[in-house]
């Protein structure tokens, strides 16, 4: 057995736990992260693509946002089709200039493994049989095998970044977790296609043969989602009858314009909403899909990953920089608040925009109105668009009192994250070790 030490033992080499390593090495504060895929299978996952201002943000706060700037696709709007009509949400317009980024999901973790790799940051990948203990005291540790050797990682805390799938939310006795579920009666089939997407926005569409989405990676690059039902098997889907379906849900100016391509990827994905209570656990902490998942309709699950990676940080180093608690004993509740908001902003918006064929026609003339609504109401559209770009921070938190006596938690402006990092960088980098 071979033991190792570190600060912060991170969990899976995902989006949340590269983000959290990179954003705590930027502090100072020593990380291992194990994943038990290869990188080259991690890199190979085709999943979400359009991110928050927030994250943009965060990205950028991490020293890897440089790339996705240069090749990433600013979108101020996107559109709404409902009864063969389309209408354009103008978030920019509606939300006082803010807007999100199409960036695909691959892209963005490739940048943080080239950055952690350029830093000379220890991953270990195809990590085996990862187990962990003793997260209720304060000596937690982290076992793993590697080319058939044991290792044990001893550790201050455990950050569980391993998904929906993960060892760490398992770990749990069931006694100390509150489950919440909602399993969609449907799933999402997508395609991926070198092929000019068919908008220069994304397109959501509520058609009488169900919901489709028109969405894209780049100028070149589309990924459209069709619904279905759950018993379908992407075999039995082709190429021509994935495009043929898609063009009959489209209008006619969206049949015009569709150019269909062979599949680069096709999956489905089942639809749901879950979230776990709490997301601390002694000394170990859940990020990220670890601890909720929600339906892909609005594009919430990457940047719920990424906020809670940024409340994590900003809570490690308090403990380490300020020596306080707070931020930690915090945690839970701050992200459980930002995630219950997105997580029913999700459920409401797949609710709006997909058939619920067992529940009859009338369903469909409630979205109807509910969309007639929406789309000539400003109040209406500003929900959409303000819930779409994501929501603040410090959304609902009596900020201007908290600032003042805790100026280091308000971190939505860049450069705050940034001088506290460097802070706590010097002052961690000359304790550890
Ligand atoms: C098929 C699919 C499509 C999606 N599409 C969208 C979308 O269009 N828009 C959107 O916003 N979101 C989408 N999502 C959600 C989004 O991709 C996730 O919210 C995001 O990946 C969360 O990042 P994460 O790092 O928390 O989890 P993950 O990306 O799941 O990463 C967890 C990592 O932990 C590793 N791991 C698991 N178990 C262990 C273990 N025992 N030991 C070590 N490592 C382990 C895994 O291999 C993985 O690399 C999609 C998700 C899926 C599954």
């Amino acid at each position: 057995m071979r033991t190792q030490r570190t600060q912060v033992a991170i969990v899976g080499a995902g989006p949340s736990g590269l983000l959290l390593g990179q954003l705590l090495h930027r502090a100072g504060v020593h990380t291992i992260i194990l994943e038990r895929q290869t990188g080259d299978y991690v890199l190979g996952r085709i999943r979400a693509g359009v991110l928050e201002q927030v994250s943009v943000d965060l990205l950028d706060e991490a020293g890897v946002g440089a790339r996705m700037h240069k090749e990433g696709l600013v979108h101020c709007g996107f559109e709404l089709m409902f009864e063969g009509r389309r209408q354009r949400v103008d978030l920019h317009g509606l939300t006082g200039g803010k807007t999100v980024m199409v960036y695909g999901q691959t892209e963005l973790t490739r940048d943080l493994m080239e950055a952690r790799a350029a830093a000379g940051l220890f991953t270990v990948y195809d990590a085996q049989d990862v187990r962990i203990y003793d997260f209720d005291t304060e000596k937690p540790r982290v076992c793993y095998r590697k080319d058939g050797v044991e290792h044990e990682i001893a550790c201050d805390f455990i950050a569980g970044c391993d998904g929906f799938h993960g060892v760490c939310r398992s770990s749990v006795p069931r006694a100390a977790i509150t489950e919440f579920e909602k399993v969609y009666p449907f799933g999402w089939l997508g395609l991926l296609s070198d092929t000019p997407p068919v908008c220069d926005e994304l397109i959501y569409i509520n058609s009488e043969r169900g919901f489709a989405l028109c969405s894209q990676r780049s100028r070149t690059r589309s990924r459209y989602y069709l619904q279905v039902p759950l018993t379908d098997r992407v075999e039995e889907w082709t190429d021509e009858a994935f495009w043929d379906e898609l063009s009959r849900r489209l209008d006619d100016e969206g049949r015009d314009k569709l150019v269909t391509g062979r599949s680069l990827e096709k999956s489905i994905a089942p639809l749901r909403s879950f979230v776990i209570e709490p997301l601390r656990f002694g000394r170990m902490f859940l990020a990220g899909d670890a601890g909720h998942i929600v339906p892909p309709t609005g594009a919430k699950g990457l940047n719920l990953a990424a906020t809670d990676v940024k409340y994590l940080s900003m809570a490690f180093v308090e403990y380490y920089v300020d020596k306080s608690q707070a931020g930690i004993d915090a945690y839970s509740a701050r992200c459980l608040r930002r995630i219950w908001r997105a997580e029913r902003f999700s459920w409401w918006f797949t609710a709006l925009m997909h058939r619920f064929s067992e529940d009859g026609p009338i369903v469909g003339k409630f979205q109807a109105a509910e969309l007639d609504y929406l789309m000539h109401s400003q109040a209406g559209l500003r929900s959409i668009a303000e819930n779409y770009v994501g929501l603040p921070l410090d959304f609902g938190e009596h900020h201007e009192r908290q600032r003042s006596a805790h100026p280091s938690e308000f971190c939505g402006h860049a450069g705050s994250v940034e001088g506290e990092h460097s802070r706590a960088a010097a002052a961690i980098a000359a304790r550890f070790n």
